[in-house]
């Protein structure tokens, strides 16, 4: 099972980290098995770093093998959606960046992809206009909407698959709206699609 994500994918946000970078298509980078977190489990704050972040991003599982899988199609390739947190340590990615080499250690590290509860697609009214929000402590933290994704799911599922073939149980992150930030022990996680609450978790 491999993990994919996006980044990039929210205007606002690639504003937010000032970057004027505007992709003209997805950009894509792994996380091993190894960093998925779920079932509610706590996510101890690894000794690497001292600026880890949260980006709450919306999450869809591959339902069915697929390659080349063109846009108009993609829709059959995803059977559920949840809310995940793309875990980051920031300080390590500024220093990987900085000096030109690959940053995937700041962004695949174990439980640097906390996952919630799924939702069946068909319990979604369109994928493509799905609100969600990540809660901290109680307070909205970050809200979106996949509507204002640069790349849409069904574009991020055709590009990524003329690469890679997916696989049933892949799981694709697809990018977080602004509001991103640290995170400290005792700090509450919750995240939520529409009003229905998905993921909640606790830092240690
Ligand atoms: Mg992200």
């Amino acid at each position: 099972m491999k993990i994919v994500a996006v980044g990039w994918n929210y205007p606002d946000h690639n504003k937010e980290l000032d970057y004027s970078l505007m992709p003209k298509e997805p950009v894509v980078f792994m996380k091993p098995d190894s960093a998925l977190l779920k079932d509610g489990k706590p996510f101890f704050i690894p000794d690497f770093s001292d600026e880890i972040e949260y980006e709450a991003e919306i999450v869809v599982r591959i339902c069915k093998l697929g390659k080349s899988i063109p846009e108009k199609f993609a829709y059959r390739y995803y059977d559920a959606v949840t809310v995940g947190i793309d875990f980051t340590a920031r300080d390590l990615q500024r220093t990987f960046r900085q000096q030109g080499n690959p940053w995937e250690l700041s962004k695949g590290f174990d439980s640097s992809a906390a996952i919630g509860e799924f939702i069946p697609v068909e319990e979604i009214p369109d994928i493509h206009s799905l609100p969600f929000r990540l809660e901290l402590n109680g307070k909205k933290v970050q809200t979106g909407n996949t509507k204002e994704m640069i790349f849409s799911v069904d574009h991020i599922i055709s590009y990524v698959s003329m690469f890679c073939t997916l696989k049933i149980g892949d799981l694709i992150f697809t990018g977080t709206p602004p509001g991103v930030g640290k995170v400290a022990i005792d700090d509450k996680l919750e995240g939520f699609i529409n009003e229905q609450k998905v993921l909640g978790f606790y830092i240690r």
